[in-house]
């Protein structure tokens, strides 16, 4: 189902026409929902719209979506165009789903799961590599250039995938900004406070503002 507010959307009209690159923790898919090259995109933490083996034997992801779709519907919903689910009047959810739509592993035959960073049978595959190197690819080609670092939503449970990699890159980079949105956490250390936007709001409501 899509997200109740349209943040990812217009956020994607704020940059589709730029030069962007997206590095993020979410794993929600919302990302390649709302329009956002996959070529531009690194799902650091997996992905809810693949799966991999359990064991995992092989460090392949497969995509889910038509699975998925399927046990949805085997459970007597109908899925609309807009992705929400409308459950026809006397049609009782089943809340189970037949057994062959449990999906296993084509090498080994064990169950497939969700390919999140949750543990350490987290895989990372071709497509989580090749996503690394253009991330990198992309850093390195604006090295020294006028570059803004948005973060939005970023706490404190794993600051050193986007927050702190942005804070030092705004304090190698003079013609770096760095901006911060996040409701309740805004912040930027002092070394970098001159090159720094903070602002202590809702995302959703800021990008919308920049859109007016
Ligand atoms: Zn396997």
């Amino acid at each position: 189902m899509n997200p109740p507010k349209p943040v990812y959307q217009r956020l994607y009209e704020l940059v589709k026409d730029r030069d962007y690159f997206v590095l993020t923790t979410n794993v929600d898919h919302c990302f390649q929902k709302a329009g956002f090259a996959k070529e531009r995109l690194y799902y650091t933490q997996g992905d809810y719209g693949l799966f991999q083996c359990s064991v995992p034997c092989h460090d392949r992801t497969y995509d889910n979506g038509e699975t998925v779709r399927a046990m949805v519907e085997a459970q007597g919903f109908r899925i609309m165009t807009d992705g929400s689910l409308y459950l026809p009047e006397g049609v009782t959810a089943a809340m189970t789903v037949p057994p062959k739509l449990v999906p296993r592993c084509p090498e080994c035959g064990e169950h497939l799961c969700m390919n999140l960073r949750a543990d350490d049978t987290f895989v990372q595959d071709e497509g989580w590599y090749r996503a690394a190197r253009r991330y990198e690819k992309f850093l390195e080609e604006h090295r020294g250039k006028k570059i803004l670092f948005l973060e939005l939503g970023v706490g404190y449970n794993t600051p050193v995938i986007i927050k702190f990699v942005f804070q030092k890159l705004t304090a190698e980079n003079p013609l770096a900004t760095y901006a911060c949105i996040n409701y309740g956490e805004a912040y930027a250390p002092e070394e970098i406070s001159s090159q720094s936007i903070i602002i202590n709001a809702d995302a959703g409501k800021v990008i919308s503002k920049l859109l007016e």
